[in-house]
């Protein structure tokens, strides 16, 4: 009999066990890949953004938006600190590049070495190449059977620390949410999040490769419901970057019951449109004799700069002197409100996190244990909580994990 088996040896599920080892118990990581940690090594394109100086609890979300002020009860200010307090005991200081973390080596094999050091120092073990394939309680309620294809299991408590379904090359394949329903959770509707988005096209694929700061803007039947700044990439399905990845889980709710989405793209966000039609107004006398396309790409990437052109009617080789104060009013509209319909959001597999999960009202969120099945503890991806980027996913991951292991 083992004192606990945490299935998954992701980051939520060497956290709880090195939490849990620290503090004398005997765990065994139960995780399907040949290797632990596979996802971690890919995480922050191989350096692991672990963590978030600059966290704000605005950066989480659950699909069932009414548990969104429960986040609060794990996730604090101190989460960061205590973060790497953390990794700095397990061997792995930390540097800092405006609010975001990553190991002072930036190698994320580093971090992942250094875990799998300090949880078997705890005296806990490991069996990779293991796929959990059921998990029940027994008929008294004392133990739990965790079933594999090779031996069954018994432990006194059970933690699901399987992730999502976002990015199954690295293992997590959606599997927990059925371990959940067997320990008689619920779970929201799940959904690819932090991914690129599709689009209808409008011309879009002759941008592919530029990339523009911009503030976009998330609308759903026409209603405002998010908005970010930063890159956008334009690729040869639709748009990209982190301004992209923030805002797709919104996308992907909406999309998923039936909405109209629109991405508005504000090309200009420094100025008004009333501001930057003056300006084209000032420019068409200084630059009289010149193309506006050429004008117009000293504020945009020049592909970028002749599609809003061509949108508000002009033709790219239109002279300056030749332009009406009306045109110029209607290309500053048309950098300023880039309307682009998504027709859907990439696949889970390109996606980097899981939107929706196993509701936090069922977990009592002090603890990480179940509120339906005694015992059993659910941690990280796994739960209905997705963050935006910059460490807010593994934060969480490692959060709820430690929680889990200080409460075994
Ligand atoms: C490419 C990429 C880059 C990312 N970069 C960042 C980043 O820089 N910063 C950030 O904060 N977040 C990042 N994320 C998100 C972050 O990695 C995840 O949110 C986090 O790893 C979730 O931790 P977890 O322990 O819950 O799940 P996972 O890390 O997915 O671990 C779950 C583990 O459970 C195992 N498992 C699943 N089912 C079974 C089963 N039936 N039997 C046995 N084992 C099983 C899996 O093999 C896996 O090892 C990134 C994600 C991706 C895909």
């Amino acid at each position: 009999m083992e004192d606990v088996v945490i299935i998954g040896g992701g980051a939520a599920g060497l956290a709880c066990g090195i939490e849990a080892g620290k503090r004398g118990r005997h765990c065994l990581i139960l995780e399907q890949k040949e290797k632990i940690g596979k996802k971690l090594y890919a995480t922050g394109n191989g350096k692991c953004n672990f963590a978030n100086r600059a966290m704000e609890l605005t950066g989480y979300h659950c699909v069932a938006k009414k548990n969104e002020t429960q986040i609060s009860q794990v996730m604090m200010q101190k989460s960061c600190l205590s973060t790497e307090q953390f990794m700095l005991e397990a061997g792995i200081p930390s540097i800092e590049r405006q609010g975001y973390v990553y190991p002072r080596s930036e190698q994320a094999a580093a971090l992942v070495h250094a875990l799998e050091a300090a949880y078997l120092q705890t005296g806990g073990a490991i069996k990779c190449g293991t796929c959990v394939r059921r998990v029940a309680q027994d008929r008294t309620g004392k133990f739990f059977c965790v079933e594999t294809d090779e031996q069954t299991y018994q432990s006194r408590r059970v933690v699901l620390a399987t992730g999502g379904t976002a990015a199954s090359k690295f293992g997590s394949d959606g599997s927990g949410y059925a371990f959940a329903k067997m320990m008689d959770h619920t779970t929201t509707p799940c959904l690819p999040a932090l991914c690129g988005l599709k689009c209808k096209e409008n011309g879009w694929n002759r941008l592919q490769g530029v990339r523009a700061k911009g503030t976009v803007t998330l609308l759903q039947d026409g209603k405002y419901i998010a908005e970010d700044y930063g890159e956008i990439q334009f690729t040869r399905y639709g748009v990209s970057g982190i301004v992209i990845f923030n805002l797709s889980r919104y996308a992907a709710i909406g999309l998923h019951n039936h909405h109209t989405v629109i991405l508005s793209l504000d090309l200009l966000t420094e100025y008004s449109a009333r501001q930057a039609a003056a300006l084209f107004r000032k420019l068409r006398t200084t630059c009289a004799a010149r193309p506006f396309l050429d004008v117009l790409s000293g504020f945009l990437p020049e592909p970028l700069a002749r599609y809003c052109l061509l949108a508000a009617g002009l033709t790219d080789t239109a002279v300056c002197r030749e332009l009406t104060d009306r045109q110029l009013e209607k290309v500053a509209v048309q950098c300023k409100s880039q309307q682009i319909e998504i027709l859907g959001t990439n696949s889970f597999e390109e996606a980097q996190v899981t939107a929706g999960g196993v509701p936090l009202h069922e977990i009592n969120l002090a603890t990480m244990e179940s509120k339906k099945t005694a015992g059993c503890y659910l941690v990280g991806e796994l739960l209905d909580v997705d963050g935006i980027c910059g460490g807010y996913n593994l934060m969480w991951a490692w959060e709820t994990g430690r929680r889990a292991g200080r409460s075994l």
